[in-house]
């Protein structure tokens, strides 16, 4: 497994960490086959999305703070309840093929990681599907 870390400088923003995980796809050497993305965290997830317009990513990040606010009665007592149920929304692990070595993404699709309790120093772990 390859672990490395994403820095987050805003309470709540994504970062595209498509560089950083196709470095570690080589680390991994995989040539063909299927890798795992996954997001150790409760506050944070990852998604695949549009990575040309970054109108895109504000938009998503727009969306989910309309359907949950940060304030709205929750029961946990954290102050970052918004923080967990966006993060599960968005998912803590994507999947992506590997084609000769390289990600097999859409032209358009970058992989976020989502940060919906920053700033902090988070984890992304990297690891090759058994075949
Ligand atoms: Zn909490």
């Amino acid at each position: 497994m390859i672990s490395f870390s994403v820095k987050t400088n805003q309470r709540a923003e994504f970062v595209d960490i498509t560089g950083q995980v196709q470095q570690a796809v080589q680390e991994l050497g995989i040539a063909d086959g299927v890798v795992t993305v996954f997001v150790p965290h409760t506050t944070a997830g990852v998604t695949i999305n549009e990575n040309a317009d970054p109108s895109v990513v504000r938009d998503i990040l727009a969306a989910l703070n309309k359907l949950v606010p940060r304030d709205a009665g929750y029961t946990h007592t954290e102050g970052n309840a918004d923080a967990h149920i966006k993060a599960s929304m968005m998912g803590f692990s994507v999947q992506v093929i590997v084609d000769d070595g390289r990600l097999a993404l859409g032209t358009w699709q970058g992989i976020y990681f989502c940060e919906f309790d920053g700033p902090r120093s988070r984890k992304v772990w990297v690891e090759a599907n058994q075949q």
